[in-house]
């Protein structure tokens, strides 16, 4: 038997004959349970989608497919019914709708246990979202066999999780999966993640795993809600964690020469005086910011937090991550979100001078004549920390 025998009309006779018995009538009959994972949507209305397409099968051989002859999920019977031009789908789809708030929210929402570390939540669910979102990042395959995704994730878990949380990378999986954000193509009986037989059900169906296939298409094509969910991740779990180590273990770090103009993109001016020995002034400041502050740009696209303008240059948008509180002596201001604004290089230049700060109201205030400019632009998921803006206020106001 195959399922890739099976005809459109086929399987519009068996959704007519589901419709005349009644679901569970339609079930019984063929020895079905409900579906669990997959629904195919018709005319309006869900079906199980295994039922119906073992039923359907009755026209390729004479006789109907029973539950136990073929698995369900999405590698069997979903892609069949896709390729035939029905939509499938799962219960969490219909439910939660697809769009970055949701997503947001499912991120903001995760449940982690306690961590062996008092007062800490274990770190295996946000290791796994930052390994997923830095392999989307970078255009890699949304789903990966497990035989290379466990050592990857348990790699983290030993450099990045609370000592004594364990490193076993199964029960974030199937948490993140039974939460509506993960995808175990083509199995619809995936156990809840607890217990040894969990972990041995995984180990036994090795299964591929990654991203549900709408959260990897929004955190591929928004790199800004991608970058909000990183900075989201880091600030509940990662606060005491060298943040460029963990954003570099995970692939989240610019790729070279992606966004951040280099070197040779330096333009050189002449001062037009047509002369064999002309003068050649080179212009070059480059920023090259942590990649901390790059996830900061993403989640600002790149807009200047005072003026809002998004420079663009032949290889992308240029923006540069501004310290509030500066790094380095005396003033040893931190490398964190809350302690970077995304401004472009004018701004940049005014507020690391102290000519532009910015107060408790967020306003950005010009300080020779105390005139209030604008309101700084904000974005979901990065917020200035008030404390840094008002050591940035002291040092402007003393210079
Ligand atoms: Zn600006």
């Amino acid at each position: 038997m195959a399922l890739s025998d099976l005809r459109r009309e086929m399987v519009l006779s068996a959704i007519e004959e589901h419709d005349k018995l009644g679901r569970d009538a339609f079930l019984k009959v063929y020895g079905y349970g409900p579906a669990r994972d997959y629904f195919l949507l018709y005319d309006g209305k869900r079906y199980d989608s295994k039922a119906i397409a073992g039923v359907a099968h009755r026209e390729v051989d004479g006789r109907p497919l029973r539950a136990k002859d073929f698995s369900g999920g999405n590698d069997t019977v979903a892609r069949a019914l896709s390729n035939l031009g029905f939509e499938v789908t799962r219960p969490s789809d219909i439910i939660d709708g697809h769009s970055p708030e949701n997503l947001l929210q499912k991120i903001l929402t995760l449940k982690t246990a306690a961590s062996a570390t008092p007062g800490a939540r274990k770190r295996h669910q946000p290791l796994t979202l930052l390994w997923a979102l830095g392999r989307a990042a970078r255009g890699y395959d949304r789903v990966v066999s497990w035989v290379d995704a466990a050592p990857a994730l348990e790699s983290l878990l030993q450099e990045f999780g609370h000592p004594g949380d364990g490193l076993h990378a199964e029960f974030p999986v199937l948490r993140l999966y039974h939460h509506g954000l993960w995808d175990l193509p083509g199995h619809d009986d995936v156990p809840t993640a607890s217990g040894s037989a969990a972990q041995s059900w995984m180990r036994r169906n090795q299964p591929l795993s990654g991203l549900r296939s709408w959260v990897h298409d929004l955190v591929t094509d928004q790199p800004a809600v991608r970058a909000q969910i990183v900075l989201r991740l880091l600030d509940g779990y990662f606060r005491d964690v060298d943040r460029e180590e963990l954003l570099a273990a995970t692939l989240l770090t610019p790729e070279p020469n992606a966004i951040t103009p280099g070197p040779d993109e330096a333009t050189p001016l002449r001062d037009g005086t047509p002369t064999p020995s002309r003068r050649v002034v080179t212009i070059n400041r480059l920023i090259r910011d942590s990649a901390l502050a790059e996830q900061v740009k993403l989640v600002h696209n790149y807009h200047c937090q005072i003026c809002g303008i998004r420079l663009t240059t032949r290889r992308g948008p240029y923006a540069e991550g501004a310290h509030i509180r500066p790094l380095g002596t005396p003033h040893n201001g931190p490398d964190e979100p809350g302690n970077l604004l995304c401004l472009c290089p004018n701004h940049h230049v005014l507020f690391d001078g102290g000519t532009i700060t910015i107060n408790d109201e967020l306003v950005a205030i010009d300080v020779p004549t105390g005139q209030q400019i604008t309101q700084i632009r904000l974005a979901d998921g990065h917020t200035p920390d008030p404390r840094h803006l008002a050591y940035h206020r002291h040092i402007s106001e003393d210079s």
